[in-house]
């Protein structure tokens, strides 16, 4: 049995973790695995069990589905053979339909040179890049390639190498790593820390209401969950004023409809506030959702990498994707990215194609070469 395997994984170990669990499928044996990050958990399963009910109240376990089935329950809210709604709103991953909500209008522009770091045995190069307000900028890459210390020199918690300087801007930033300190309750912490955007009624529907924090927020910080950690530390990140929000692995702990919800949170708090955010996010769907653009970083973790510039989301998800020798497709009743199975006819095809990644499904439909 696994219990989360894939938190703080990369997309590379999420696939790794996942090709050696199905390697301990005998014909008489089971393997049980709780996945929280939905292309894993396509890729992983070959039944799904749902479970629903409300949390820390009570809980149900349907019975098991076939994989795509089992996923479509869970996002569509509804077991269709016992004719029963557990979720009022179904879930899906339209891009465009994200995109369309908000009017965009995007008026400062703002620039970071290139720049070099070294830390210890690790080098990393950075290209010259830019970015505008009301914009959201994923960061994909293999564990060690240097995300996390990117987000600490646009912070300015550390500096390049030589004498580059990043532009000073303010900014706020959710760490990877959440350790909790504080003696005394959630609503004593954000009184502390973000008093005013606590009290705005515009940050309390579009932020607090949605993460669903009434649940413990008269409870101890320091008795919380990973998952209730979690929705702390981004109400946190989002309650202080800046210029630019950098959100390292926002998933990490929380479950599938969590994700959906925290990803639709910061991308509404983004556009609405005209401010930037950096996100590093390893589970795909979650990324795809969030990214306006993308910085695919490569190389050698831990040794030498590169965070390329910011490009578009086609061009570094194709980036990305064909480093991992992985293709997508686009489920067309969700439009939930899934994986192709390594050698298909898809995979082939989107590989002689160049094709690692999809925006729309009508896309993938048609761009497959004439056969
Ligand atoms: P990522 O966020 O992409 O996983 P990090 O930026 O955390 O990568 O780390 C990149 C590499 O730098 C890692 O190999 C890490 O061990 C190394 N590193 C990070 N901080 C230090 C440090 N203070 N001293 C030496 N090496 C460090
Ligand atoms: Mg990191």
């Amino acid at each position: 049995m696994f219990d989360e395997p894939s938190s703080y994984l990369d997309v590379k170990q999420r696939l790794s973790a996942a090709k050696v669990i199905r390697s301990l499928l005998r014909p008489d044996d089971y393997v049980i695995c709780v996945e929280h990050d939905l292309s894993v958990l396509d890729y992983l399963s070959d039944f799904i069990c749902v479970l629903y009910g409300r949390p820390a109240v009570y809980g149900v376990v349907t019975l098991p589905a076939s994989v795509r089935e089992g996923i479509n329950i869970f996002l569509d809210g509804n077991i269709p053979t016992e004719n029963l709604r557990f979720r009022e709103e179904s879930l899906t991953f339209r891009i465009a339909e994200a995109a369309d909500e908000f009017m965009v209008d995007r008026t400062r522009a703002f620039k970071y040179p290139s720049m070099e770091k070294t830390l210890g045995e690790f080098h990393l190069g950075i290209e010259s890049g830019d970015f505008t307000d009301s914009e959201i900028i994923v960061m994909m890459g293999e564990n060690g390639t240097g995300k996390t210390t990117f987000c600490k020199l646009l912070a300015g918690a550390l500096n390049p190498d030589g004498n580059q300087k990043v532009p000073g801007m303010k900014v706020s930033m959710k760490p990877q790593k959440i350790t909790p300190k504080f003696e005394g309750t959630v609503r004593q912490l954000f009184f502390k820390k973000i008093k005013t955007a606590f009290l705005l009624p515009q940050f309390q529907t579009d932020v607090v209401k949605p993460l669903k924090l009434e649940e413990f927020i008269d409870q101890e910080v320091k008795t919380l969950s990973g998952g209730e950690l979690q929705r702390v530390a981004i109400v946190l990140a989002l309650g202080l004023p800046a210029d630019i929000y950098l959100i390292d692995e926002p998933s990490a702990y929380l479950d599938s409809e969590q994700r959906i919800i925290a990803a639709r949170v910061i991308k509404r708090f983004i556009m609405h506030s005209k401010k930037t955010a950096f996100i590093v996010e390893h589970d795909f769907i979650m990324a795809t959702y969030l990214a306006d653009r993308v910085i695919v970083f490569d190389g050698e973790p831990g040794i030498d990498a590169r965070a390329n510039a910011p490009e578009s989301l086609l061009t570094g998800c194709n980036k990305f994707l064909k480093n991992l020798d992985v293709t997508f497709r686009r489920d067309p009743t969700n439009y939930r990215p899934r994986i192709n199975k390594l050698n298909s006819q898809l995979d082939q095809e989107q590989k002689l194609g160049g094709n690692y990644f999809f925006l729309e499904e009508d896309k993938a439909a048609t761009a497959a070469p004439p056969s």
